[in-house]
Formats: structure tokens, sequence, C-alpha cells
């Protein structure tokens, strides 16, 4: 299947589509579309990234725009997901693919008021989008009839369930008919998701894009052994040799989420966070941001990132390692969208050694190590022969002793203090930490500054700029782009990131 227009879809959604500039399909896209076209079920596993919204969202416009419902416009195809930034983002999809159709979609989730959703169904929609809670809220409060549907789409099957939605799930199925085309999408397949398929679907065609191949292979990935309490510093210094502007940090707490946003954007990298606390106006507003250009750096945690879809993210930073290995695929998947290139960079503190071990069984490979930086912790590295999963008795990271010891030269450079200008001169001079030939000298840092010479910062090495261990930077970056030939100080405070947005987005 090389084109749209074999697939045979709605000239109208075709025509969409080429105002997209979407060209091929995708093979999540190629399988899964001419199924459903079909009218049969699907079980895919494929992971956002892949294309998979379109993959569902062509063929049902398809459908509902050449089937006249019986009257009025009933809400005829039901799509479910986890949270409610896949939730709004399909929603925006579905506008864009179906501008051409008479056809009405909402979205309905928590977290936000409900009376504009609640007017928005009194119109009439054809496709609803919808998380489970809110959706169940309005159901009982009577404002939604599901009894008319004929697609069933559960997104992020996997991610509902780990969420606790698996009973909000069953809820939902005993409101539909059960005459309905039903696809459900998963990034991985554990036990549970089988016996849900098996109750959902019927004779399921199953699509399996295996989460690694397309996603990884333009991504560099690499890993830092390195201590707890240096992986802030190691972060800012990333963010900064690489002169990121459009990277996502992963914590493993809404917390530290919080925190390290907070402490990025005192250094001078524009930076917000994006967790379940927070509320959705919020989230919004930092997506938003993000999107802009405003924000450099979005640090999330899992739940609240599923779903952010920003085409030009360049780098993603495991600040935490996940404690699923798939969870890890699904982090660095949110770089390299859309053909581009991306960086992964994981930090690994001394408790996280078994976490990696199963990220690297998974990935059937060992990520290269980042030794070149300053604070490279021996440690943390698996011991031979370490199993996967939890490191019992660990430590649990708590914070070196300033001043001493390996790593500890990152003080020198006092961050937050280089407005006063001081810039390192309490530094001492060389230390044993020092793998990046002498540059960590806070003078050295300042002259980088003034001169623009990006090279020989920590994690790059030195015959490198820009680049940690050689190859090409992310090509098709514009934001990336804009901020080459730039001090860092001078692209924080001057230059805003180009917008990447599409034309149809509002
Ligand atoms: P998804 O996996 O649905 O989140 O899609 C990931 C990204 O790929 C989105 O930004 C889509 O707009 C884009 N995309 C989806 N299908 C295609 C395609 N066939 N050609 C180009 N871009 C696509």
């Amino acid at each position: 299947m090389s084109t749209f227009s074999d697939l045979e879809l709605d000239e109208r959604i075709l025509e969409a589509l080429t105002s997209e500039g979407y060209q091929t399909p995708t093979p999540v896209q190629s399988e899964t579309i001419p199924a459903l076209m079909s009218g049969r079920d699907v079980m895919g596993i494929a992971q956002t990234g892949t294309g998979k919204t379109a993959a569902f969202a062509l063929p049902i416009l398809h459908h509902l725009a050449n089937e006249q419902p019986g009257s009025g416009r009933p809400i005829r195809a039901l799509m479910l997901t986890p949270t409610r930034e896949l939730a709004a983002q399909i929603a925006e999809r579905l506008r864009v693919y179906g501008r051409h159709l008479p056809l009405y979609s909402t979205v309905i989730f928590g977290g936000v008021g409900q009376s504009p959703q609640v007017k928005a169904l009194r119109r009439g929609v054809d496709i609803l989008v919808a998380t489970p809670g809110r959706l169940l809220d309005l159901h009982n409060q009577g404002h939604v009839d599901l009894s008319y549907v004929e697609h069933f789409v559960l997104d992020e099957a996997d991610r509902m369930l780990d969420m606790g939605f698996s009973k909000d799930v069953e809820r939902i199925l005993a409101l539909v008919p059960n005459k309905r085309q039903n696809l459900m999408f998963s990034a991985t397949m554990p036990k549970a998701i089988g016996t849900l398929a098996g109750r959902m679907l019927h004779r399921p065609v199953e699509v399996d894009i295996s989460p690694e191949a397309p996603t990884t292979d333009r991504i560099e990935q690499y890993i830092a052994f390195v201590q707890k309490s240096d992986k802030r510093e190691l972060l800012i210094d990333l963010i900064e040799g690489q002169m990121v502007s459009c990277g996502i940090v992963f914590t493993r707490t809404k917390h530290a989420a919080n925190r390290l946003a907070k402490q990025l954007s005192k250094v001078g990298i524009p930076s917000d966070s994006i967790h379940g606390d927070k509320s959705q106006t919020a989230r919004t507003k930092a997506l938003a941001s993000f999107k802009k250009g405003d924000v450099f750096v979005l640090v999330a945690t899992d739940i609240a990132s599923r779903g952010i879809d920003v085409e030009d993210i360049t780098h993603v930073f495991n600040f935490d390692l996940p404690n699923e290995p798939e969870v890890y695929i699904h982090r660095i998947g949110r770089t390299a969208r859309a053909g581009r290139e991306g960086l992964a960079y994981s930090f690994c503190d001394e408790t996280e050694s078994g976490y990696l071990v199963g990220i690297q069984q998974l990935l059937g490979e060992e990520i290269e190590v980042l030794e070149d930086q300053p604070y490279h912790f021996e440690k943390a590295r698996p011991k031979p022969g370490q199993k996967p999963g939890r490191v019992k008795g660990s430590p649990g990271g708590g914070r070196s002793r300033r001043g001493t010891g390996r790593g500890s030269g990152m003080r020198r450079y006092n961050r937050g203090g280089q407005k006063r200008g001081d810039g390192g001169n309490r530094s001492g001079g060389q230390r044993g930490g020092n793998r990046s030939g002498g540059q960590r000298d806070g003078n050295r840092r300042n002259d980088d500054r003034k001169s623009n010479n990006r090279s020989n910062r920590p994690g790059q090495k030195s015959d490198r700029p820009n680049r940690p261990s050689g190859g090409r930077p992310p090509q098709n970056n514009d934001r990336r782009g804009k901020q080459q030939g730039r001090s860092n100080a001078s692209n924080r405070q001057g230059s805003r990131r180009r917008t990447q947005r599409r034309d149809d987005r509002s």
C-alpha cells in the first residue's frame, strides 16, 4: 500500500490529508485502515507517534460521513482514552481530518467545568472523545446517550488499566450496543489487555507495530551513570551544552517535576511542569507555551505526558529511569516524531541499575554510556549478571557531600550565582571528576558564554560541538536550528522559537 488513495477513503478526507502534507500511510495505518474499512474489529499494538490516531480516525470518519443516522445526530462513534491530553489531541486530529465533512465531534474530560461539554452534547455530536470518569458522570446525569454507538475505540488500553479505569471501561461497555465495530490500541500487551480484548473484540484483525523498531531507530540513546544528587547539574549542563530548546524531562514524581521545572527556570532555562495534579487549564497552558516555544523544557510525569504530541521535540531526558522497560520506549518515542531524529539521555543512579538492565533487555542491546561527563559515577553501572528490576537494599541516593569526591566539581559553576559574574572562581582548579579535558573550569565557562564556544561541554566529545559523541544533530528542526550560532544566554533572553503551528490549529 503506497498512497492514501489506495485505501478507498472518502475524497474529502483525502483532501484534508493532502493539506496536512501526509503522503504515505504509516505502517499502522496501512494495516489498520483496510481492516476497519471492511468492517472488521482491530486489536492494534502501537504507541503514540506511529500515526495510530489517523489509523482509527480516518475509516471511522469515512463510515460516518457515508452512512446516514436514522434521525437527529446521535453519538455514533465513541473514542475512549485514559488522559485528557490524549483526548484533546484526538479531538483536534478529528477536526483536521474531518474538516470537509458534515460531522460534529466533541471531547469531554474531567478537571474542567462540565457545562460547555454538556452544551456541546446537547447540540448533537457524531463522534465523542472522552475520558472514562467524566463520560460516566455525564451519562449518569442523563447528558450522554450511548445507545447509538456503532464504532467504539479504546485507545492506550494498557494505560487505561494501569490508571485503574478497568471497572469504568466495563461499565461503559455495558452502555454501548452489542452490535458495533471495535478497535483497541495498546502500546503493550499484558495479560489483562488480552483478557479485555477477548471480551470486547469480535474476531479482530491483529496489527502489531513492534514498539521499539519504528521509534528507536532514529533516536540516539545515551545512559549516564550519575549520583542522584548530581542529576540536576548534569541535566543543566546537557541542556545548555546541547542548546536544547524543545526537550522533555521525565521524573518519577509530580513533586520532582514541579521542583525541577522551577530550578531550571531559575538558571535561565524556560521550563514548566505537566503532571496529573495540575489543573487542566494549567496543563493546557504549559503545553501551549511549550508548543509555541516560550517554554524550552517540559518536565513531565509519565501519565501526564501521554499524548503529548509535539513534532519537534529534539531531546528526551530520563531524569529518573522508569521501572517498566516499555515506559522507556514510550518516553524516548516523544522525540524523533514524524521522520525526525532525536536524542535520548537517561540518568541512572545506584538505585536504578536494575531498571536499566530491564530496559536493555527489551532493547536487545546496551545503551551507549556517556562517560565523558564530569559526574560519571561508576558504581551506578549494573553489575555483570545483574537481574532486571528493583535494586534491593540500595542506598536510596542521598545527597552527596558538596565539595568532595568525584562529580562535586559541578558546584564550582554555581549556576544560580552566574548573575553575580563569579562564574566559578571558587573552583580550586582541576578535579578528578573533570573528564572534559579541563573545560569545567568556571572561568572557561564564562568564556564559553561570551564566545559561544559550545564545544567541550559536559556530555560532549571535545571534537564535536553540539553533540555528545559524534553523529549529526537532529535535522529538520527549526527550533533547534534557531538556537545554533547563538550563546545560551542570548537564546534565552532574546530568541523565541519559531512556532511550528499547523495553520489549522487554533
Ligand atoms: P499519532 O501516533 O497518531 O500520535 O501520530 C503521530 C504524528 O504523526 C502526528 O503528529 C500526526 O499528525 C503525524 N502523522 C500521522 N500519520 C501521518 C502520515 N501518514 N504522514 C505524516 N505524518 C503523519
